[in-house]
């Protein structure tokens, strides 16, 4: 953390502290551990042989350095320091640091410069790995190694190795400065003693006699009260249980104009760098997570006193630091913000972390820390200390390669030069996705320094590829269908050119296009009695037979549009639909008649005996439809009774089933309809088979609950597509005899997420037959992302793809501005597959439609389904913004029932879920692994599991283990 900003907060706590100075400790003093050391005391325990806390750092000298120098001022800095002699123990129920006057520090000295640079390569790493990865004994003295690996003549590399509890990355600044003294000094021939007086010892020892300040806790039980938002990052892979804290690291430098600007224009907004880097941070995360609510760690150092700015020493503590973005804020007033929030925290930070995590006792997950996924690092590089005019020192530290938190960002200045680097989870993110964050976070800083009045919300980090990619125009210029009005028009073209092949088939019966054509002329001369030749909605409710889809084509050659009723809705919904669409004119069968009686005259029944003349039929003269006339109305969600209708045109339906053919690697020659032609998923097969002049098949009523029975079904008929939720798929696979499938060509999945579980069984059953992941809302036309599914995709995620049919798809926050990309963002959908409103609803449509931002005269349709883009640029669905949910395929609105649940005055408060199994997580899984362990203590103390552990630890004696229970009570 940054030095000025201590000043600052010192300065204005000036007076109120009521705190001693550190002094000298008694002479017979026990020293305690200070609190941070604890911690990290604590956790060595529960793993003795982990390296998980060593801390290295690699000096690599060019020049003439005089190897004998080094080594003694090495010696030097040793003596001078006590905390690098102390070792830690437990004494009756207590631990202490003990400085040991008696411990030695070995400096190994290897010599690698007659080696080739291959072996020595090899040779050095086999050193670095022998120092960094041995685990120290706490209780033996000194916790320190040092290696001097003579590389040539003109290059020695120094590699200090430390337990973490006696030094920390201030601290190693220290080490340089104090090692090029001692070293000079001993150039110069006498080596001075400037040991000072107060060590590390009496800082514990001060820190403990202060005690905790009882109002700084008050602090954060207040700011970290309510729910804690789990931070939404952009992860190429879900966080699983299994964490193994795998990490790697990215750094971008920026241009030296760039970090001047940055710099200067945090002088010009009166913050810190810290601050501002951490408040382009947090736009940056809300950019990504769209979340306002945003908590951040940041670990700091403890250095109040300027006695502890010079005192090497364990001083690091991790505050968090929560703020709230909004996004119709300037970046200036939102850096202000930031700054308060920041200043508030360093004065409160004396807070220990592990005893706010005991006294919030916030949800926690396992190996996750409880308050923040993601941590922000500002670190000023201090001047490389001179070791000699011709001695250039350059230093690195040791990379082990872990991740403690998900995403870390690691703003440093070195020499007026910034640089940015993402420490991050290899578990969950992939590389260019880290890439793709740097990319936006360079646009981001950039845009500010441009214009620091922006709003969040304008802050915009597209790059000039996601341009090209979120806007490409992928419309057709021309199709197949270009010459047709009607849907109905394609289908019949085909009772010419394949009169005589079987169109629909239902049990042993089947129609040929020819009689299919016939029938629905006849029925839909009767129709038009009733309409007169105006172009309205005909409700149609069947059974499910071939008459079912005569009627459908009839109210169609009829000009109108058919509102699907299924005869098994309750009676009130139908009244619903039919009161709420206007209809009056039903098309049904004689059984289903009563249902109607009383709303309408105006039925028409299915297969009654036609009593007109051949000749009066051939010279009829039906409505002709244009592309805005609807082709039918689909009533869709609001399982409580107000669904809403889909208006959809007969261009929407046309458009829809053209880019099947584009899309699809073959068209159906015999599709099985399992859907209800209430569902829109059910035009896939109707519209796109009969187009296509295939057989469609209509199965029996309720024949998803038979799953033996669908395999016969596709057996004995020969069935090569056929379109089904993915759950019904996986069951499918699960109870068939695979060998009853064969025929299948196409497998279409829609209407829920496709586990991946599905996926692979597919492919490990039936990898013939190509798997289709279909979706789309009912508003969206059947479909308008799709995807054909891949071996590889089984392992995650199966993507629901890319737009199809024509359709626009932007993954869009609440600002309506594109999501970076690897983001979510709702899904809003564009294009001609769209309908453009609900059914007599202007307030529905109004919430669910809004006007394109990219275009104008255009309407875009909310979906409120959650997606991102993936590495290939397919969607992903990432589940619902909203509470709508999918239970067989229907959707329900759970705070619609909640709704009318507390409004029924039954109950006091009702609350709708639905039940799903949860992961039941244990700690064997944590046990096995150390290191896992280990951080996953460090972020979260729970005294039930760690009594568990402790039980669990073998070699841990019984003193220790009380006093270790002791601690987290
Ligand atoms: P419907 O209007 O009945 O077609 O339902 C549309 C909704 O179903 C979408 O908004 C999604 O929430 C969900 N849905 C449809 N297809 C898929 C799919 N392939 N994967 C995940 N969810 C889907
Ligand atoms: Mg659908």
């Amino acid at each position: 953390m940054s030095s000025s900003l201590l000043k600052e907060w010192k300065l204005k706590n000036k007076g109120e502290s009521p705190e001693k100075a550190i002094s000298k400790a008694p002479e017979n003093a026990v020293f305690p551990l200070s609190r941070s050391q604890q911690r990290l005391w604590f956790l060595q325990q529960l793993h003795p042989n982990s390296s998980v806390y060593n801390y290295a750092e690699i000096y690599t000298f060019s020049g003439p350095i005089s190897k004998q120098d080094l080594v003694k001022g090495l010696q030097a800095v040793f003596q001078e320091n006590d905390i690098l002699k102390t070792k830690y123990l437990l004494e009756e129920g207590m631990v202490v640091q003990l400085v040991d006057e008696n411990s030695v520090l070995e400096i190994k000295e290897y010599d690698f410069s007659g080696y080739d640079e291959n072996t020595q390569n090899q040779k050095k790493e086999d050193v670095f790995a022998r120092d960094t990865r041995t685990a120290f004994d706490l209780t033996k003295a000194p916790l320190v190694r040092m290696s001097v690996l003579k590389i040539s003549k003109s290059t020695h590399i120094l590699l200090v190795t430390m337990h973490h509890i006696l030094t920390d990355k201030w601290s190693m600044g220290l080490f340089r400065e104090q090692l090029a003294k001692k070293y000079s000094q001993s150039i110069k021939g006498e080596i001075l003693n400037e040991k000072s007086d107060i060590q590390y010892t009496d800082y514990a020892y001060w820190q403990k006699e202060n005690g905790i300040r009882t109002d700084m806790i008050a602090y954060w039980m207040e700011k970290l009260s309510g729910t804690i938002p789990e931070l939404d990052l952009p992860v190429d892979h879900p966080s699983t249980i299994h964490h193994t804290f795998n990490g790697d690291s990215h750094i971008q430098h920026f241009s030296e104009e760039l970090s001047k600007k940055m710099l200067s224009l945090a002088k010009e907004l009166e913050v810190t760098p810290y601050v501002f880097f951490l408040s382009a941070f947090y736009v940056l995360l809300y950019k990504y997570s769209g979340q306002e609510d945003i908590l951040v760690g940041s670990p700091i150092s403890n250095r109040n006193e300027p006695i502890l700015q010079k005192m090497i020493g364990f001083f690091d503590e991790t505050i968090v630091l929560r703020s709230e973005i909004s996004p119709s804020m300037s970046f200036r007033e939102f850096v202000r913000e930031v700054n308060k929030t920041a200043m508030e925290a360093f004065s409160n930070k004396e807070a220990p972390f592990d005893l706010l995590v005991k006294k919030l006792s916030p949800d926690r997950v396992l190996g996750r820390n409880p308050f923040f996924r993601s941590m922000f690092i500002y670190h000023s590089v201090p001047e490389t200390p001179s070791f000699g005019n011709d001695v250039e020192l350059t230093h690195s530290f040791y990379d082990n390669k872990v991740s403690k938190f998900d995403l870390t960002l690691y703003v440093a200045e070195e020499n007026g030069l910034l640089y940015a680097s993402f420490e991050y989870a290899t578990d969950l993110f992939e590389k260019r996705t880290i890439e793709r964050i740097q990319e936006h976070l360079k646009i981001l800083l950039e845009k500010i320094v441009d214009d620091p009045n922006q709003h969040i919300s304008n802050l915009d980090t597209t790059t000039e590829w996601e341009k090209d990619f979120f806007f490409s125009d992928n419309s057709r210029q021309s199709g197949p269908y270009d010459g047709f009005n009607g849907i109905h028009d394609i289908i019949f073209k085909n009772s010419i050119e394949h009169g005589e092949a079987i169109a629909v088939s239902f049990g042993d019966e089947g129609i040929t296009y020819h009689e299919l054509k016939n029938k629905a002329e006849a029925i839909a001369r009767r129709i038009l009695k009733h309409t007169k030749g105006n172009k309205q909605i005909v409700g149609l409710c069947a059974n499910r037979s071939v008459d079912m889809i005569v009627g459908l084509m009839a109210i169609l050659k009829a000009g109108c549009a058919y509102m699907p009723i299924d005869p098994e809705y309750p009676k009130e919904r139908i009244h619903f639909m039919l009161e709420d669409s206007e209809t009056k004119v039903i098309v049904t069968q004689e059984v289903l008649k009563p249902v109607f009686k009383s709303y309408t005259e105006k039925i028409v029944v299915l297969n009654e005996e036609e009593c007109q003349s051949a000749e009066e039929a051939s010279n009829f003269d039906f409505p002709s439809v244009d592309r805005n006339d609807l082709a039918y109305v689909i009533y869709t969600s609001g399982s409580t009774g107000k669904p809403k209708g889909v208006p959809i045109s007969h261009g929407n339906i046309i458009g829809s089933t053209q880019g099947r053919l584009e899309f699809y690697d073959e068209n159906p020659s015999v599709f099985l309809l399992m859907s209800s032609i209430a569902f829109d998923s059910s035009k896939a097969g109707i519209f796109w088979t009969l187009c296509t002049g295939g057989k469609l098949l209509v199965s029996e009523k309720h024949l998803e609950q038979d799953i033996d029975k669908i395999g016969n079904i596709i057996e004995k008929q020969g069935i090569s597509h056929t379109l089904m939720l993915p759950s019904l798929y996986g069951l499918l696979l699960e109870h068939v005899d695979v060998s009853q499938l064969r025929s299948l060509k196409t497998v279409i999945v829609a209407g829920e997420a496709c586990l991946p579980s599905i996926a692979r069984k597919h492919f490990e059953t039936l990898s013939e037959a190509n798997l289709y992941n279909e979706y789309g809302p009912t508003e969206g036309t059947v479909w308008c992302i799709a995807h054909k599914v891949q071996m590889e995709d089984v392992t995650s995620n199966i993507p629901i793809g890319k737009a199809v049919a024509d359709s626009q798809v932007f993954l869009l926050d609440k600002n309506l501005k594109p999501v970076p990309y690897g983001a979510s963002g709702e899904i809003y959908l564009g294009g001609p597959g769209l309908a453009l409103k609900y059914l007599n609803n202007p307030s529905l449509t109004k919430e669910a439609y809004i006007e394109s931002p990219f275009e104008e005269n255009a309407m875009l349709y909310r979906t409120g389904d959650l997606g991102k883009f993936d590495k290939h640029g397919n969607i992903l669905f990432l589940g619902r913004a909203d509470q709508q949910v999918k239970i067989r395929g229907y959707r329900i609105e759970l705070d619609e029932i909640e709704r009318t649940i507390n409004e029924s005055g039954l109950l006091k408060r009702g609350v709708v879920t639905v039940e799903n199994s949860n992961l039941e997580v244990g700690l064997d899984d944590l046990l096995m692994d150390p290191q896992k362990l280990s951080l996953y203590l460090e972020n979260n103390l729970g005294e039930d599991e760690i009594e568990e552990l402790l039980n669990s630890i073998a070699n841990l004696k019984e003193d220790e283990k009380e006093f270790l229970l002791n601690q987290i009570k």
